[in-house]
Order: structure tokens, then C-alpha cells, then sequence
């Protein structure tokens, strides 16, 4: 979120947030939460919140970008700072003081404890696209040991006010994501998240993720883990997801990019405001959407906000891509209900409604 207030969240219609394990972990420490009573008090939020385990972090950053690799970049100029996995957790160095930690998935429940977030996940190894199917499979039965021991540490002090999510690994591999499903499914998780690598381009991409969901057990709320483009929400909801988390949209608004239905040809889903075409453009980015800044501001001004470096432009471009996502969100839902979800027709749907 970083520019915005939850108060601006709310008003975006968000009514649920994900929060970084990983990061408040090392800074400034989930006992630093824990005293202000956990993240929901802290942060004065008091709808639902979610944490991931933090393993993604250590591997994506640890290995020096395989977050870009499993998103299909490739991108290995970082610092490389993960130590070493050993059966017990992973050893990384910390990129706020540089002391070392060591992760288990004993370490990571006790922290989401900590924060206090109504629904947690397992610690699992995240292997890149790269990986050769044996890598895969080794590290997708860790994995699994790890969900073990995740969740005999989440029941020892389990008080019913959070739930707990399997994830599901296996890479590409159709073998090895059923097996995954199957193991995932016969534990007593509340809910499961579809993890690990996802293939190298957008397509594979889709395929995977059709063909994971599968094996998840049905009658389970299923989550996709770090996506967020439009295309993929819709193939996501096509094949049975029902939660998403990305940065993309925050992330993006940031960089001046605005989320904006595509046109027929056009499969890019954001207009960049950095743009020079855009600095005499008197509209607003979507004359549809309601947020406060459609409702109030030009999109020349938004683009002078960027070229004078204002804070305020990440901010006005937070708000309204929220509430794009927000907007999308509802839309799909009430397709859903009305039995006419299709991935394809529904594509521009969102921006001809209010
Ligand atoms: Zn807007």
C-alpha cells in the first residue's frame, strides 16, 4: 500500500489486505506489533488481514530475483542474501542490518502469531523455473514436511481466531502438482494456496494454474500467490481461484501507471501518465470510475504530479488502482452469481459500469 491509509483502503472498498511476513519480520519485528496489541490495532484496520510464511521473500530475494524468474523475468543483478536450506528452515542474511536469521516454519507461524492476521500461511521452499523436475520434486516434499510441522505448531496454541492455509508446490510438473493437491487436501488445512513456479511466460502461466486447480480440494478457499494481472484473475476465477494478492496494482500506481480496460487490440492493461501524450489531457483516467480521483482530478495533472516528483501523484494513482481492482472484483462476483462468468466476453465489462 505504502501511499495510502487503510482509511483510503476502506473508502476504496478494499475488505482485505495482505501483509509481509518477511519484511516486518526484519523490521521492525512482529514483537514490536505484538505490543501495539497486533497489525490490526497498528495499523487501525479491522476487517480481514492476511501474511504470507516469508519464504517467498527469503528464496525470491535470496536468490537474487527469482521472484522476476518465477513471474517468467529474469533479473539476477541482486545481492544474493539466502545462506543456506537445510531440513530445519532457511538460513538468510537480513538486508536491513545484515545479521543472520534463520527461518523455520515453526519461526514463521510463531511470527504470523505475532502479527495477529485472521488467515496464515505454511512456510514452503519456492524453487525457480529453472529448476530440473528432481529439484522440483525434492523440494516440493520439503515442502510438505514443513506444512507438517507449520501446522502441529499452529494447533499447539491455536486459540480459533486464525486459520491456516496449505500450499500447493510442484513447479510445472503435472505429477508432481497432483501429488501436491492430494497432500495438501488430505490435511486439516483451512484453505489452500496455489504456490511455486508458475512457468515462464503468461500462457504457461494460465495452463499451470488450470491444471493445478484440478487437484485442490473443492469445498477449500483456494488462493493464488502473488498474481494480479487482469487476464490472470480472469483465468484464475475461470478454473476455481478465489483470493489473489499482488503488488502490481499498488506497485504500479507508484511507477504513474493507471489500470484501464484495454481496447480490442490492446493487451496492455495500464496507461503510463508519465507519458507526454498525457499532459494536456483534461480528462479524468476513466469517466466511470467513482473514486475520489476520477471524480476530482485531470489526467494532466496526474502527469505533472510525476514530472515534479509529488508524492501526491502515487497516492491519487493508489486510490483509483484499488479501486479498479475492487470494481473488477464485484463485477466478477456478481457474474458468478448470475451464471454468465465467461473470461473472454466479460473482458472490458468493469469500465461500462458504475
Ligand atoms: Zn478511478
Amino acid at each position: 500500500m505504502k501511499a495510502v491509509t487503510t482509511q483510503q483502503m476502506l473508502e476504496a472498498g478494499a475488505e482485505i489486505i495482505l501483509a509481509n511476513t518477511y519484511h516486518l519480520f526484519l523490521q521492525p519485528g512482529h514483537e514490536f506489533v505484538s505490543r501495539h496489541g497486533g497489525l490490526h490495532k497498528m495499523i487501525h484496520w479491522n476487517r480481514p488481514l492476511l501474511t504470507d510464511s516469508g519464504g517467498f521473500q527469503i528464496f525470491s530475494l535470496g536468490h537474487g530475483g527469482v521472484a522476476n524468474e518465477i513471474k517468467g523475468k529474469c533479473n539476477c543483478n541482486r545481492p544474493k542474501t539466502l545462506l543456506k536450506i537445510d531440513e530445519g528452515g532457511a538460513h538468510f542474511r537480513s538486508y536491513v542490518d545484515g545479521q543472520r536469521c534463520y527461518l523455520t516454519p515453526e519461526k514463521s507461524i510463531e511470527i504470523q502469531r505475532g502479527l495477529g492476521a485472521d488467515l496464515i500461511l505454511t512456510l514452503d521452499e519456492c524453487t525457480p523455473f529453472h529448476a530440473k523436475k528432481q529439484h522440483t520434486e525434492y523440494s516440493m516434499e520439503r515442502s510438505h514436511r514443513w506444512e507438517l510441522r507449520s501446522f502441529q505448531e499452529f494447533e499447539r496454541h491455536s486459540d480459533g481466531r486464525q486459520a491456516l492455509y496449505g500450499i500447493v508446490q510442484g513447479g510445472v510438473y503435472e505429477d508432481l502438482r497432483e501429488r501436491s493437491g492430494h497432500f495438501v487436501a488430505e490435511q486439516e488445512f483451512f484453505g489452500q494456496a496455489i504456490g511455486g513456479s508458475l512457468g515462464e511466460t503468461k500462457e504457461q502461466m494460465h495452463d499451470v494454474v488450470s491444471m493445478t486447480c484440478q487437484y485442490v480440494c473443492k469445498t477449500r478457499p483456494t488462493h493464488l500467490l502473488g498474481i494480479g494481472g487482469i487476464s490472470d484473475i480472469l483465468n484464475g476465477v475461470k478454473n476455481g481461484i478465489d483470493t489473489f494478492d499482488c503488488v502490481h496494482p499498488t506497485r504500479l500506481a507508484r511507477h504513474g501507471g493507471a489500470l484501464a480496460h484495454p481496447d480490442e487490440n490492446d493487451r496492455k492493461e495500464y496507461i503510463n501518465l508519465k507519458n507526454a501524450q498525457f499532459s494536456e489531457d483534461m480528462r479524468p483516467i476513466d469517466e466511470n470510475c467513482s473514486c475520489y480521483c476520477c471524480q476530482n482530478f485531470s489526467r494532466a495533472y496526474i502527469h505533472y504530479l510525476f514530472r515534479a516528483r509529488e508524492m501526491l501523484g502515487g497516492q491519487l494513482l493508489t486510490i483509483h488502482n484499488v479501486t479498479f481492482m475492487m470494481r473488477l472484483a464485484r463485477e466478477i462476483r456478481s457474474m458468478i452469481r448470475n451464471g454468465n462468468f465467461s473470461e473472454k466476453t466479460h473482458f472490458r465489462l468493469p469500465s461500462q459500469s458504475k
